[in-house]
């Protein structure tokens, strides 16, 4: 019923010459997936144009890294949704843990920030995550659940069904630590009582509707394990996601 979906983070790492490299060998690597699975890469802003031009009609989507939650005017630096739509982008990610602790970015500005790519038609992946330091005085639910509710109060929880949630532990992002498939097991399905708790009445639809993928290490080694859990629709995947026949694995797996 919900779509498996994997989405490489290519964070600020690239080149007109690399993109142009990883894409040849990546792309025939994704084909045979794209209609089980809804593939995309996010590379940094300035390559939209190009990573578009590359990914042709082969199926496979445009995401970009972050949008502005504001429309348009004097925000030197930012980039709106509406350009990131023009741009070919089809889905965009918020909130990721580098943008929260790099760049100050609080849960009230994701949620506007949320608000603003979805108000544009395209899908936002909102990424929510607990530090080291939180999961170990206990606090992953609380801390998942406070980034939730800022967005819910922003758009309305019906609103985030047609969205993506990525459960991304700050611990296990670029580390080579990947959390436990329990560990996994247990935030998702957090995840979702939560949103079941948020909307008793539409509990049904909304809890087990929304897509809620993982990222932090994951590999081509730990990727079946991971996407054979019940509760974990696909994957949001960093370093993995620059190589093509890692990313191809993991394409695989789900
Ligand atoms: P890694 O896969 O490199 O750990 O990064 C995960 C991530 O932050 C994806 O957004």
């Amino acid at each position: 019923m919900r779509k498996p979906i994997l989405i490489g983070n290519w964070k600020m790492n690239g080149s007109l010459q690399a993109n142009q490299a990883l894409m040849v060998r990546v792309l025939p690597r994704l084909r045979m997936f794209r209609k089980s699975i809804d593939l995309a890469v996010c590379p940094p802003f300035p390559y939209l144009f190009q990573v578009r031009d590359l990914l042709g009609y082969t199926g496979i989507m445009l995401g970009a890294q972050n949008a502005s939650a504001f429309v348009s005017g004097a925000y030197t630096g930012e980039v709106s949704a509406t350009m990131l739509q023009e741009m070919g982008c089809r889905y965009a990610l918020v909130g990721h843990s580098e943008r929260r602790a790099l760049f100050g970015e609080s849960n009230q500005e994701v949620a506007a920030r949320y608000r603003s790519v979805q108000s544009v038609g395209l899908t936002p992946v909102l990424c929510v995550g607990e530090t080291l330091e939180e999961r170990e005085s206990d606090q992953t639910a609380l801390v998942i659940e406070q980034q939730l509710q800022a967005v819910i109060d922003e758009v309305g929880l019906t609103a985030m069904a047609s969205g993506i949630v990525a459960y991304e532990p700050v611990w296990a992002i670029g580390t080579g630590r990947t959390a436990t498939p329990e560990q996994v097991s247990a935030v998702h399905q957090q995840i979702r009582r939560f949103f079941a708790r948020s909307a008793p009445e539409a509990a049904e639809d909304i809890s087990q509707t929304v897509r809620i993928i993982y990222g932090g290490s994951v590999k081509a080694g730990n990727a079946y394990e991971l996407f054979s859990l019940a509760d974990v629709d696909g994957g949001l995947i960093g370093g993995a996601s620059l190589h093509a026949d890692e990313f191809g694995t993991i394409a695989g797996a789900l």
